[in-house]
């Protein structure tokens, strides 16, 4: 007999055994998937008590792990259908068919690239890359990914069948010059590129405006619009705010 969805056998407490910090400040500009950007870094500090070097003994061998997470800056409530973005923001899916952030228990699943452990100061921080997590994302558990029993080239994926089509994107000679000032140019440059890649406007907002958007990605605020440019859509870069800055 299957117990009632009350009874305590249905009720789990989760703990987060760790916490991002991330490139990604704001929802807004998170690619749709890890490995759309490979330039986005994170850091996963684990929290105590598993925050003991001992728990991730091992896992520095394995160049990819699973992340599950809570989609902690999603809505609790949740609809049976949802609306991808894929599908131009007007078709609806079930949302098990989906990887909406709106689902019920909030789950997220994200493989990620892992870089390197830092066991300094007798705590765990694992340096990541490849992510689609916003900063300050609670994470509930990681497992090392199998490539043998995990990687099905030949799976079929419904309405996501490929990676999203790239966008062109181009820098104003401001915008390059302000980059060039800062340490991290060439990551950033990348993460720009990378982000702006998948255009992230609205799902109805196609072809070029007037509008100028804001990203925020690391520290700062990547000013873009959207122009013409050989029959297609480019998105240029036309200021970078630092935080507490001005263009
Ligand atoms: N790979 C994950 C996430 C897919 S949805 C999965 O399949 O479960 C990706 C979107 O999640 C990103 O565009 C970002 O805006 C959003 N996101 C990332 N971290 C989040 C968080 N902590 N709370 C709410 N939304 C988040």
């Amino acid at each position: 007999m299957t117990a009632h969805p009350a009874s305590p056998a249905n009720r789990f407490a989760l703990t987060p055994i760790g916490r991002i910090e991330s490139d990604y400040p704001d929802k807004f500009g998170i690619p749709r998937q890890p490995g759309l950007a490979p330039a986005a870094r994170a850091r996963l500090v684990l929290l105590p008590p598993y925050d003991d070097p001992l728990s991730v003994r091992g896992l520095e061998a394995f160049s990819h792990l699973w992340l599950t997470f809570v989609f902690h800056h999603s809505p609790e409530r949740w609809t049976p259908l949802v609306r991808p973005p894929r599908l131009g923001g007007n078709a609806r899916v079930g949302v098990f068919a989906s990887r909406s952030t709106h689902r019920p228990n909030r789950l997220g699943l994200s493989l990620v690239e892992l870089r390197g452990i830092d066991t300094g100061n007798g705590g765990v921080a694992l340096e990541l890359s490849g992510h689609d997590l916003l900063d300050g994302t609670p994470v509930l558990d990681i497992k090392p990914y199998l490539p043998w029993a995990e990687a099905r080239p030949e799976a079929s994926a419904g309405f996501a069948p490929a990676a999203p089509a790239r966008c062109p994107v181009a820098f104003s000679d401001e915008a390059a010059a302000a980059l060039e000032r800062r340490d991290d140019a060439a990551s950033l440059r990348a993460l720009i590129t990378q982000v702006l890649a998948q255009d992230p406007r609205p799902a109805y907002r196609r072809g070029a405006e007037a509008r100028v958007y804001g990203v925020r990605l690391r520290d700062v605020d990547v000013r873009f619009r959207a122009e013409e440019h050989e029959g297609g859509t480019r998105l240029r870069v036309v200021a970078l705010v630092e935080d507490g800055g001005s263009p």
